[in-house]
């Protein structure tokens, strides 16, 4: 069998998909994209199609080292979810050719549903009582909230109690029976989330994440020394060795995303990883439901899956429902989702509802852009 054609699909800023074909007529699916830099990606997704027609698809390890070190430099975002949404359709081919899902190919499911959670909602998830209240009510067991921003680099006693309060209110709210995390966003400094982290700790906060920026990651020991709060990061680090240093720092949760983090073969090789250190993965996913089947795929196959984010929308008529024949087995339940039980990533693509949503024209950006009251650029 061989690679005849890699197709690029861009529908927004936060949504591209990628398909690989064969001469055999089976395809995969995956999805590279970088939020705010999908047209980078494509061009990136496209030099590397130069390197893929013609191979074995079935190969997948031989390509991923062809992708990821054969143009000599490595590492980073834009590779990391180029060779991320390559990955993903390989593997999506691989299970589709031999029938089984890519957990099988994993060495075969770890459990029957995955825990998933959903965001807390309010102006910049920054946590609505009404949301929160109506997601205990559907069966969620964990939801997320952020600290509103921008956030000084040490936090005024009103900015930081208010957020205190906020999050004292919403545990009140969803009861002990119900955990609620917090994501930092790298959004404060190293003094100012470990005054934080003392403050939210008798609250019992599941985890804190990205509590520092990630080019802070050696400093993150300290974070972890400062509180008995379990940190959580990696949406930002990229690969195995990146993650050792905040592995071997003591956090608890390893976040990363198999849309950015060189694909299913990576991330598997990070959960691994993550397993010697008593550290489990709870997956990054942002992003649109070829992602999340991917990492429901890891979820299903690592011992060490904690919990899944998704912010899949599959509400009637959305983006995410619409590009998808079978949307029901995205379908959460008692704040789960069941077993993908299909080939490959387990989710069908309806192609010519991809075709009818590929951007034309300019993108919209993909994140907002925040700044300071003095007009200085100001973490997101
Ligand atoms: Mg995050």
């Amino acid at each position: 069998m061989k690679i005849v054609d890699v197709e690029t699909f861009v529908l927004n800023n936060r949504r591209m998909l990628v398909k690989v074909s064969t001469d055999e007529g089976v395809a995969g699916w995956g999805e590279p994209i970088l939020e705010n830099w999908a047209l980078t990606c494509e061009q990136a997704v496209l030099r590397m199609r130069e390197l893929l027609v013609g191979q074995d698809p079935l190969q997948i390890t031989r390509l991923w080292q062809i992708l990821a070190r054969g143009g000599f430099y490595r590492g980073g975002p834009i590779f990391g979810s180029a060779v991320a949404g390559l990955d993903q359709a390989l593997w999506d081919l691989k299970g589709r050719w031999l029938g089984v899902p890519i957990h099988d190919l994993l060495g075969g499911t770890v459990r029957d549903r995955m825990r998933v959670y959903a965001h807390g909602g309010g102006e910049f998830r920054a946590g609505d009582p009404e949301r929160v209240r109506a997601l205990v009510v559907d069966g969620y067991t964990l939801i997320k909230i952020a600290p509103p921003g921008p956030r000084g680099f040490i936090d005024t006693p009103a900015a930081l109690g208010a957020f205190v309060d906020q999050f004292a209110e919403l545990r009140d709210i969803v009861g002990p029976e119900v955990d609620l995390a917090i994501d930092a966003h790298g959004r404060l400094s190293i003094s100012g989330v470990i005054r934080l982290l003392a403050e939210l700790e008798p609250l019992r906060p599941a985890f804190v994440e990205e509590p520092l920026r990630p080019e802070h990651s050696a400093r993150i020991a300290d974070v972890v020394r400062s509180t008995s709060v379990p940190i959580a990061t990696g949406e930002r680090l990229f690969d195995r060795y990146e993650f050792r240093t905040v592995l071997e720092s003591g956090i608890a949760i390893a976040q990363p995303d198999p849309s950015h983090a060189f694909g299913i073969t990576e991330c598997f090789r990070i959960a691994t990883q993550a397993e010697i250190y008593d550290v489990q993965i709870a997956p990054h996913c942002p992003l649109g439901p070829v992602s999340l089947a991917t990492c429901l795929q890891l979820d299903f196959a690592v011992p060490n899956a904690y919990v899944q984010e998704m912010t899949v929308d599959l509400s009637e008529g959305s983006i995410d429902r619409d590009i998808l024949l079978n949307p029901e087995v995205l379908d959460v339940v008692d704040g789960h989702i069941a077993r993908l039980t299909g080939p490959g990533l387990g989710v069908d693509i309806d192609e010519d509802a991809v075709r009818s949503r590929v951007a034309a024209g300019a993108l919209d950006p993909g994140s907002p852009m925040w700044f300071a009251a003095d007009g200085s650029f100001a973490e997101w």
